[in-house]
């Protein structure tokens, strides 16, 4: 039987995390598109990387700390529609779907770039 070592980013593209998410994780380079940064934080929240979090959260809605709960597992990341937030733009939202064991969520988040980098504002859940 094939043993799977590759396996696909947390945030739902094809490739393996470490070409995808994992290299803004790093540090090694900004995602390009609000949607971009969108998928990089949902799969900062499958890592448990809250320094990510926190260091991609606009300086005026940025919370002074944050706990993530290890109890939730995340288990799939839809982007829904997508607004602006390109290399072209300067604010941006994305509207998604996330899954957890046991429910999901959905999600219209408002994103700004600061100093050529995006970042998340805050948002609004739906229905
Ligand atoms: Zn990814």
């Amino acid at each position: 039987m094939a043993v799977m070592t590759t396996r696909s980013c947390p945030c739902g593209l094809p490739g393996p995390y470490e070409g995808c998410c994992g290299r803004f994780h790093a540090g090694a380079g900004a995602a390009p598109t609000a949607e971009a940064l969108m998928r990089s934080r949902y799969s900062a929240f499958v890592k448990g990387d809250a320094g990510y979090l926190l260091r991609t959260w606009h300086p005026r809605t940025r919370p002074q700390r944050l706990d993530l709960d290890p109890g939730t597992r995340w288990t799939r990341l839809e982007v829904l529609e997508t607004t602006a937030g390109s290399a072209f733009h300067t604010t941006g939202t994305v509207t998604f779907r996330a899954s957890y064991r046991g429910g999901s969520l959905q999600e219209r988040s408002r994103f700004e770039r600061l100093d050529g980098a995006w970042v998340y504002v805050d948002g609004d859940f739906l229905d």
